[in-house]
């Protein structure tokens, strides 16, 4: 089925058909509330869907206070267990400790659970002015290697090396993942986004991989798009850009570049879409330690992130209920957070949303 473009934060694995509402009453997805402030809009998430009754159960997790040997990191083991089991589930974000002897704890989880692919939708906010009124683009996101591999060391002293991987397999699934996407949204480009005449070899074969996967869908229009071209290009005009596939790190960056242009990261819901059909939501931004605390964040990219899983899971009126509630209570301009303008407090803002419902 197509998907129409206007229902811009689905998300979908090619492989899985997705639990629904109708096969059973309650669906269990797991919460890690994460760091800083993490658990403030968590709870603006699960206010929000208290008062619109999604028949969601939150199975919580906290990050450990200790290392777990099974995942060498501060995750636990059960955690991911949850995931596993629950194949969904909605994660705040979480703050890179800093030390030596354990894993970053979102690699952990990209790596453990087999997250491939990250799709981050980015869309112009009706009612909240920017300089540009026609941002509709979708970044994808390798998720699993790249410079992100966490492969470092240091050779002699004075001297650190960073591997950067790049795999044909996880390539591959990537570039198939966002043409089957583009096509399945009814998006007509795919624009490959790379530094290969400089990496020749690693960006090299990732773009092999795309040209491999385009020749596949042929009613999509393909092409390659330096990287320091394509910020210039965002940046002087996004409605150049329909669905942007690229490698872990260049990902990472476009993506914050294309929340700016909308608003910030206040708003930039994300996907995480992994192999065996998990798919597990966060927003885009981090832990935000400036503001934790503070009743000061903006709950809205994380509450978008959540309408993403809702589609995932086939709660079609439930997550057009809760965008529009999302979206109105921005346009109409009367509550918004500080990073809008705006001077209302989280939960008074989260309160808005529900009234709006
Ligand atoms: P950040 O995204 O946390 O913050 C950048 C800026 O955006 C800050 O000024 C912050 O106040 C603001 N901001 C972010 N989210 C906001 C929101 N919802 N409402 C209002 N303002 C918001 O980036 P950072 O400061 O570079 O990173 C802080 C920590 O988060 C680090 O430990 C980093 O490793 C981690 N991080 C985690 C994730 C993740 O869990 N996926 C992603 C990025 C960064």
């Amino acid at each position: 089925d197509i998907i129409p473009k206007s229902n811009f934060f689905s998300v979908f694995d090619r492989n899985f058909s997705s639990p629904s509402a109708s096969d059973s009453n309650i669906i269990r997805a797991t919460l890690f509330p994460g760091d800083g402030i993490g658990p403030e809009i968590a709870e603006s998430v699960k206010t929000v869907f208290r008062t619109a009754d999604v028949p969601i159960e939150w199975e919580e997790h906290y990050v450990g206070k200790e290392i777990d040997p099974r995942t060498q990191s501060f995750l636990t083991w059960e955690s991911l267990e949850s995931v596993r089991l629950n194949k969904v589930g909605l994660k705040g974000p979480m703050a890179t400790p800093i030390g030596k002897g354990h894993r970053s704890l979102n690699l952990t989880l990209r790596k453990e659970l087999n997250l491939y692919a990250n799709v981050r939708p980015c869309y112009s906010l009706p009612g909240y002015k920017t300089r540009y009124d026609d941002v509709d683009l979708i970044t994808i996101r390798e998720n699993t290697e790249g410079e992100y591999s966490g492969l470092e060391h240091q050779v002699v002293r004075g001297v650190v090396e960073s591997l950067k991987i790049i795999t044909r397999q996880a390539s591959l699934r990537v570039a198939e993942y966002a043409f089957h996407y583009a096509k399945a949204h009814g998006r007509e480009r795919v624009s490959a986004i790379h530094k290969a005449n400089i990496m020749q070899k690693t960006d090299g074969l990732f773009l092999k991989c795309c040209r491999e996967v385009a020749e596949k869908y042929p009613e999509i229009t393909y092409e390659e798009v330096v990287i320091d071209n394509c910020c210039m290009m965002l940046v002087k005009n996004p409605a150049l850009f329909d669905v942007l596939v690229m490698p872990n790190l260049y990902g990472d960056i476009i993506s914050d570049l294309c929340a700016g242009l909308i608003g910030g990261l206040g708003l930039t819901p994300s996907c995480n879409i992994g192999e065996g059909g998990i798919a597990l939501a966060e927003a885009v931004h981090g832990s935000a330690p400036d503001i934790a605390g503070k009743n000061l964040a903006n709950p809205t990219a994380l509450l978008l992130s959540a309408v993403t899983m809702l589609r995932h899971l086939k709660l079609q009126d439930k997550a057009e209920r809760i965008q529009d509630a999302i979206l109105n209570t921005i346009a109409e301009g009367k509550y918004r957070t500080a990073d809008l303008g705006g001077s209302s407090s989280t939960t008074d803002f989260t309160k808005a949303i529900c009234d709006h419902l």
